[in-house]
């Protein structure tokens, strides 16, 4: 069986650390090994509708910003299929059909879904599509016929909700007709959800507290020099505390031993910084322009690669438009499986509602 992949963002915004650590790094190696044979790379405009529906200017105009996003950090449209998910009905038609496989009490129970109705402050009033769009991404995973789905921490839940979808299709309408995917986390476990430079739990473009791939290095010195560290720290020689504290969490998440001896060749590691911090005596601002250096090596080339495509827009538009034309062969396909499964092929075998 062909080793397929799907995985995805909302146009809500442009692409933060947060992506690059949960799941863009990952892909990128993932593509490069060249193990997968298929790799689906969905930008789920339709899903961000679900909770902008009153604002759809802000999705459009953001397409091509994770269009961009996406090619600067090094996803090549040779290899990997860039698509945009409302082009490809079929998607939608899918959709309708794992609903009835899916409880209301099942959806409701989704924590990842909870939190992000209180954080949207819904009250009563939740958009029935929000409430099904873990249903809509497993019709995309599906479609794809992917068995490899590599994101954040955040995303669990769907995985194991198209899980359950799967094995109930199968179940009632023909053994193996769709894959049941597995979820694929980072291996470094600050990175499943990393924090938001204010220190809360997720860095998430809703919530304003990103630092994104294509901020300017000054935005960038800015946002790490204002980040949450500790509050009780305040004197230089005060002891500190590692539990919370963003700074030493994104470089749990970023630094590698290289990096000591390049910026910061007093400290042969990330262990003998933090029993420093630790013990007191060690400044707020010295770790932040070091995670700032760090963070510097990782953005510069993604900056540079950015500004070569955001002069050729023309190119990325063609490699969206034919990203999605392939993608939707692959989905068309799919769906007839899985119609000809739910024996709804009616117009390809007469008898199927004619002989009694
Ligand atoms: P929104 O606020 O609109 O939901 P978002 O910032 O949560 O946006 P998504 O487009 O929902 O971003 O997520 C895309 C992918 O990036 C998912 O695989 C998700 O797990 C991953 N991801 C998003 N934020 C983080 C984060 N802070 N840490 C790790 N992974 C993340
Ligand atoms: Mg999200």
């Amino acid at each position: 069986m062909a080793k397929t992949i799907l995985t995805g963002d909302r146009p809500t915004g442009k692409l933060h650390l947060g992506h690059y650590a949960g799941s863009l790094k990952r892909r990128v190696e993932l593509q490069n090994s060249g193990e997968f044979e298929n790799i689906f790379i969905m930008i789920a405009d339709a899903q961000a509708l679900t909770d902008n529906f009153d604002n759809p200017e802000k999705v459009r105009q953001n397409i091509l910003e994770v269009a961009l996003d996406y090619l600067s950090v090094g996803l090549d449209p040779k290899i990997s299929t860039m698509f945009i998910q409302s082009q490809i009905v079929e998607l939608t038609e899918l959709t309708f059909y794992y609903m009835n496989l899916v409880t209301l009490a099942r959806l409701q129970l989704n924590p990842t879904v909870k939190s992000e109705i209180q954080m949207r402050d819904f009250k009563s009033s939740i958009p029935v599509g929000f409430l099904c769009y873990p249903i809509s991404q497993a019709a995309d995973i599906t479609a794809f016929r992917a068995d490899t789905v590599p994101v954040g921490e955040d995303q669990c839940p769907m995985i194991e909700q198209t899980r359950e979808i799967v094995r109930k299709f199968n179940h009632i309408y023909g053994e193996d007709v769709l894959i049941e995917p597995k979820v694929l986390l980072p291996d470094n476990a600050v990175c499943m959800r990393l924090p938001g430079i204010d220190g809360k739990a997720k860095m998430s473009k809703s919530l304003g507290n990103c630092i994104y791939l294509s901020d300017t290095k000054e935005d960038v010195k800015k946002k790490v020099m204002s980040m949450f560290t500790d509050p009780l720290h305040l004197k230089v020689e005060d002891p500190g505390h590692l539990e919370g504290n963003t700074v030493f969490t994104y470089l749990d998440a970023f630094s590698k031993p290289e990096h000591f001896e390049k910026y910061l060749p007093e400290y042969a590691s990330l262990d003998e910084l933090k029993a420093h911090y630790t013990k007191g005596g060690l400044g707020d601002v010295k770790i932040k322009k070091f995670l700032n250096a760090i963070i510097e090596e990782t953005l510069e080339p993604i900056r540079e690669k950015r500004k070569v495509y955001e002069q050729d827009i023309d190119t990325v538009y063609d490699i969206l438009k034919e990203g999605t034309k392939r993608a939707k062969e692959t989905a068309a396909d799919t769906l007839a499986k899985v119609k000809e499964a739910m024996k709804l092929n009616y117009f390809e075998n007469k008898e199927l509602i004619t002989k009694k």
